[in-house]
């Protein structure tokens, strides 16, 4: 069902297998939680004065605001990494999952979510395609990936 180009499902069916991918999961799961404790931490202090006197982002200084700047990019930079990787579902954020990969939308999907978006996909691709507005234009070409 998934061997279509430019997708590809990793189904694991035995059981042990599945525990040691969540696992896996798990691990790489606290170690980003970590990296982003770490980052967290790292943009606070530059929120106090030695004194611990807590600044505004407008009081820090050049240096400061743009190394806060740069904790903020790659913290989100991080989250959507993960949020795209194959350790969670782009849709609804399981990590306990068998995934599909959409290589259009560069993105992992749990087979679920995308069993969903595909039939949407069907029934949307039935429609004629009327006047639509840049919104509607979006969704259909999003949609499009899944066929
Ligand atoms: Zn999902």
């Amino acid at each position: 069902m998934f061997y279509m180009r430019d997708k590809r499902a990793i189904i694991i069916k035995d059981k042990k297998l599945r525990r040691i991918r969540d696992s896996f999961r798990d691990i790489f799961f606290q170690a980003i939680r970590l990296e982003r404790k770490k980052l967290r931490e790292q943009r606070r202090k530059l929120m106090f004065t030695i004194d611990g006197v807590r600044l505004s982002v407008d009081d820090l200084s050049f240096d400061n605001l743009r190394q806060f700047r740069g904790l903020q990019d790659r913290e989100d930079l991080l989250s959507n990494k993960v949020r795209r990787s194959i350790l969670m579902c782009v849709t609804c954020g399981k990590g306990d999952r068998d995934m599909v990969y959409n290589k259009a939308y560069g993105a992992w999907y749990c087979t679920e979510c995308y069993g969903l978006e595909r039939l949407t996909a069907l029934e949307r691709a039935k429609l004629k395609e009327v006047s639509e507005s840049c919104d509607e234009q979006a969704i259909r070409e999003h949609s499009k990936t899944f066929l």
